[in-house]
């Protein structure tokens, strides 16, 4: 390809909506541009980029035994009605009608899609186990698309399903999975790490996702490791244990105390002169529209995936003030946020928001609190010296919704746990039977009894891959493409396309690299080489050669983008050089 054909428009300034750098450098380079919000055209350089990314994850999928398909992007109602996802997917399924007012939406996963062909197609346990898997666009109506590829609302997705007869053969696939997991991100150049996750709204029970390591924004996710230990998880699924505290209060009897104006915690600590600790916090949230009070301790957080899985929902978000304020009237109280708590002093509970009945969740390291603070509903007094059982009771829902911070403990070898950020590039699930049971997919077994298959999923953000691939490869000037995803390999850059023996010498070599089956580059425009050495690194050229003065003694700059050297050498040498590091990667 000679630079002057190719179709990359470069731009001077990075776009004012672009937050990260892989968004910035995708869109200044040339790669990328948006279409509508979450929504990008994929330029020629990108689309390289990404069939090179879906080459691998097609290599290593059909490595390890899984088929390929592919399936529409647009999908009928009537399957999502059958798993019951037409109604718990929530806002970011795109839903449209067609001519006739049937209802669709666009794909945003195809769990039911692949489950029903699978019903169709596998009858007998002697078909299983199988693993199918697409590369397709998806859509999600995300809340907030951002960061360019990172999070958009189209974009590329591998996404596997196996079928199974038992547990063990799903357990043995999903180990499979992790496995081709590694090996490809491996060969895109990126370091991941496997951290245990929530299942979402996907559900099943266990599940992984690999996360590109990162210290910025764009590691939109908290991991939780243990350096001692192999203990890995995202904050929505990650637990500890809690270094010791003081749990029990120095009020032995129960009574209303004054505390004017605490409307924090730290207000509340100071004017009472006690620790957090000993302070049973209240919150309200909305699951979907129903009015949830989580109680937990004061010095705390609360982990909101948790507690929307503790209760079933689909989305949740702390209460506005006006809410709370609706509901304590709607029950005969007027207390403001500080104040809160699920019973007043005489027991008598904030019941129902509405038409719906409060839910009340607590935290499980509650139970260890003894004589504590606690709101009751009333402005500017507390309840101290409170215990469960007597002025308050333990609430139906008791279980882990809190949210780990770094020194608290490794819940499985006790060292003080650390965290980082993470990109989420790929995830697995083993979802059990929660398709094919309410789907009706099953097979029969060797005993020629029906039985839903058990089945796993597994995705992998080809664009997002790519985008995160940016983030852990660049510098100031621009992008540096690992080996195996460049759009193209090398660029020769002849320092003057004036001088006849450079643009011949620079001619030859890119011919040469051409025939040795590199995808080169040849900067054959006639500008500046500050201009074309700025565009080189901004693209992201793995490698570069420069055929300058230097050339009348045979020698050209061999330029390695990753690690800045310049060496110089014959054109042979550089040529032999690119077309073996070339040769390397195409035979992982
Ligand atoms: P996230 O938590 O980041 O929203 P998810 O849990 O919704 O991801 P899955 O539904 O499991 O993701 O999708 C599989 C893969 O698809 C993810 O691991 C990620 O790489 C990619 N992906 C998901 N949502 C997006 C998006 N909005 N933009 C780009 N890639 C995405
Ligand atoms: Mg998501």
């Amino acid at each position: 390809m000679k630079m002057s054909k190719l179709f990359v428009q470069t731009l001077r300034e990075f776009p004012s909506d672009a937050e990260v750098i892989s968004h910035k450098l995708l869109a200044r380079a040339g790669y990328i541009r948006k279409l509508t919000s979450g929504v990008y055209n994929f330029l020629p350089l990108m689309w390289r980029v990404l069939k090179k990314v879906e080459t691998i994850v097609r290599d290593e999928m059909d490595k390890a035994g899984a088929q390929e398909l592919l399936m529409p992007f647009v999908q009928p109602k009537e399957l999502w009605i059958e798993s019951g996802r037409w109604e718990a997917y929530g806002k970011e399924l795109m839903r449209l009608k067609d001519r006739h007012n049937r209802e669709m939406c666009l794909g945003p996963t195809h769990e039911e899609i692949i489950t029903a062909i699978a019903r169709d197609g596998l009858k007998s346990y002697k078909q299983l186990p199988v693993n199918l898997y697409q590369i397709q666009s998806k859509f999600r109506d995300e809340v907030r698309p951002r960061f360019g590829l990172l999070r958009g609302r189209e974009f590329i997705m591998k996404d596997a399903y196996s079928f199974s007869a038992t547990q063990e053969e799903l357990e043995k696939e999903y180990e499979n999975m992790a496995q081709a997991y590694k090996n490809i991100f491996k060969r895109c150049g990126l370091d991941t790490k496997m951290v245990q996750s929530d299942s979402g709204a996907i559900g099943g029970n266990v599940s992984h996702e690999f996360m590109v390591i990162t210290d910025t924004d764009a590691g939109e996710n908290d991991v939780f490791y243990c350096e001692d230990c192999d203990y890995s998880a995202n904050s929505n699924h990650a637990v500890s244990k809690l270094p010791p505290a003081t749990v029990e209060g120095n009020f032995t009897t129960a009574k209303v105390v004054d505390t004017p104006n605490t409307h924090s915690i730290e207000e509340l600590c100071e004017c009472l002169k006690v620790p957090a600790s000993i302070i049973l916090k209240t919150l309200v949230y909305i699951v979907d529209k129903k009015p949830v009070l989580a109680l937990i301790r004061g010095d705390k957080q609360v982990e909101e995936t948790k507690l929307l899985n503790a209760v079933g929902g689909i989305e949740i978000r702390i209460a506005t003030a006006g809410e709370i304020e609706e509901m304590m009237s709607e029950n005969g109280f007027s207390a403001i946020p500080g104040f809160i708590g699920a019973v007043d002093e005489n027991k008598k509970p904030i019941e129902k928001y509405g038409e719906h009945k409060v839910v009340v969740v607590a935290d499980e390291t509650v139970k260890e609190m003894k004589n504590f603070v606690v709101g009751i509903n009333r402005n500017d007094v507390h309840l101290v010296g409170a215990n469960f059982g007597k002025e308050i009771d333990l609430p139906e829902i008791v279980t882990d919704i809190r949210l780990v911070e770094a020194g608290e403990l490794c819940p499985q070898c006790g060292k003080p746990l650390k965290v980082t950020r993470g990109i989420e590039v790929g995830n697995i699930f083993q979802l059990g039977t929660k398709y094919s049971k309410p789907m009706n997919a099953v097979y029969l077994d060797a005993d020629g009894k029906t039985k839903p298959y058990i089945m796993g999923c597994y995705g992998i953000g080809v664009t997002r891959t790519a985008a995160a691939a940016v983030e852990a490869h660049h510098d100031d000037w621009g992008i540096k493409w690992p080996l195996s995803i460049a759009p193209y390999h090398a660029i020769v850059v002849p320092v003057s396309t004036k001088d006849e023996l450079q643009m011949s010498t620079a001619t030859k070599i890119y011919e040469e690299l051409l025939k040795n089956g590199v995808e080169a580059v040849l900067d054959d425009r006639d500008e500046r080489p500050g201009v074309k050495f700025k565009d080189a690194d901004l693209i992201g050229f793995p490698f570069r050669v420069t055929v300058g003065k230097t050339i009348t003694e045979g020698n050209i700059e061999f330029v390695i983008r990753e690690t800045g050297e310049k060496i110089v050498m014959t054109p042979d040498d550089a040529i032999t050089k690119i077309t073996e590091a070339v040769k390397n990667i195409i035979n992982q």
